[in-house]
């Protein structure tokens, strides 16, 4: 799987000053993502605290061999979905000779310095042409506590622990960070009435979840084993999966999300790679006393000892009033990805079981990830239940649902005893008023 090396050591720093203290991006994370700096095309680029390293000049000026610029290569473009589809073995390479580049007292760091730009000066973009975007259910407090708003006895279907739930969401409404996204239109009903009105959305929520993106993929046909599922995944960013709560209640039986998810989802554009997340894997939680095992094609001794991942999800609101008045964002919940109740290797492999094809660039979310508490729930709809409480802000402000002008950010840390803490970067979007 991904073991920890010289990469991870927490003794290393760069000559970077500003990977040093701090960052979510010290030598020790090294995430790939496409930027564009004025009118130029956008390229391929490396995170390093506030510095973005231009790949395609680093492939010019000679720095990478080998297994290492075969991947620079294939990332040096402006879609990485070539680079996604290089596996491990390139991927790690480059990974390698990066971190010797970016470390303290390394002889190359002249002909370094003239491929790094300010991360103020350029705009990050999608990192991939994402051909597929599938949206799972695997937070399993998430899928209790929304559950139980519509079936109070009956909160979790029998299915929920056997089949890891997933539908395919819109690939082409998925945008970077820091783009604004506009408030929905749609169906709404009142529970006191027969007849839809077509209004915008009255119960606007942002979902907390990881994404994850396909690297190699399968051939259609070739389903992933579940022992080998952990080599198809090529990296990590946050996602926000907007949801509009009024629309979806009307719109959901029989087949599901439809337009109450489709309209917008808000990504990080970093890809926080395996390698770089190899110390935060854990255990997978055992299930509780009581439930099932997975069926065999779902079950791995490796993936179940170390197939989850310990990555803190925290997700904030800054909104008018915070912001007139100097105050920070609030913090709407602390969440982890221990609360999934599937691995990513099993989202994988039930994709793939039927036969069905992943391809490079292939975006997976996990669902909502919420804690047991209500301080660490992924949706405005568990924390509010339903918009029944308010949340009160210190700007006087309250909230049950998002208002126009109101900003949610998602961020996430891996953090660990021994090792350096690295982050996501942010995923942050305004909310504009309807059209
Ligand atoms: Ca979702």
């Amino acid at each position: 799987m991904n073991q920890v090396d010289q990469t991870h050591d927490p003794k290393l720093r760069s000559w970077i000053e500003s990977a040093n203290d701090g960052s979510d991006f010290p030598i020790q994370n090294l995430p790939f993502g496409v930027f564009s700096c004025g009118d130029a095309q956008p390229r391929g680029g490396v995170r390093i605290g506030d510095k973005v390293f231009d790949i395609f000049a680093g492939c010019s000026s000679g720095l990478f061999t080998d297994q290492a610029a075969e991947a620079a290569e294939a990332a040096s473009g402006p879609l990485l979905n070539t680079f996604l589809k290089l596996g491990q073995g390139p991927r790690r390479a480059l990974r390698g000779r990066l971190s010797q580049l970016f470390t303290t007292g390394s002889s190359e760091r002249l002909r370094v310095e003239k491929c790094l730009l300010d991360i103020s000066d350029v705009t990050m973009h999608l990192p991939a042409q994402i051909g597929d975007y599938t949206d799972f259910y695997v937070g399993i407090h998430h899928a209790t506590n929304v559950g139980r708003l519509f079936r109070p006895d009956n909160p979790l279907l029998p299915n929920y622990k056997y089949v890891p739930i997933g539908y395919h969401g819109r690939a082409s409404s998925i945008r970077p960070s820091r783009i604004p996204m506009r408030r929905p239109v749609g169906q709404l009903k009142a529970a006191d009435t027969d007849v839809p009105r077509f209004a915008p959305t009255e119960r606007l929520d942002y979902e907390l979840e990881l994404g994850i993106w396909v690297g190699p993929g399968n051939d259609q046909g070739t389903p992933v084993a579940i022992g080998e599922a952990a080599g198809s995944i090529a990296g990590f960013c946050l996602l926000n999966d907007w949801s509009a709560r009024d629309i979806q209640a009307w719109e959901y039986q029989p087949l599901g999300p439809f337009l109450s998810k489709s309209f917008a989802s808000t990504i990080s554009p970093w890809i926080i790679t395996p390698e770089a997340l190899a110390p935060f894997r854990v255990a997978q939680p055992a299930r509780p006393e009581g439930d099932p095992s997975p069926l065999p094609y779902l079950l791995d001794e490796t993936d179940q000892r170390s197939g989850a991942f310990d990555i803190e999800l925290e997700v904030l609101l800054l909104t008018q009033g915070l912001r007139e008045k100097g105050l920070p964002p609030h913090r709407l919940a602390l969440s982890n990805t221990r609360h999934m109740y599937w691995t990513v290797a099993q989202m994988v492999t039930h994709h793939t079981a039927n036969g069905c094809n992943l391809q490079p660039g292939d975006l997976l979310g996990t669902g909502t990830i919420s804690g047991p508490e209500s301080d660490a729930y992924g949706s405005i709809l568990e924390a509010t239940e339903g918009g029944k409480h308010a949340i009160e802000l210190a700007s006087g402000e309250v909230r049950r649902f998002i208002e126009d002008g109101d900003e949610v950010l998602l961020q996430a840390r891996g953090r660990r005893e021994g090792f350096v803490t690295i982050g996501f970067g942010e995923c942050r979007s305004l909310v504009l008023p309807a059209q």
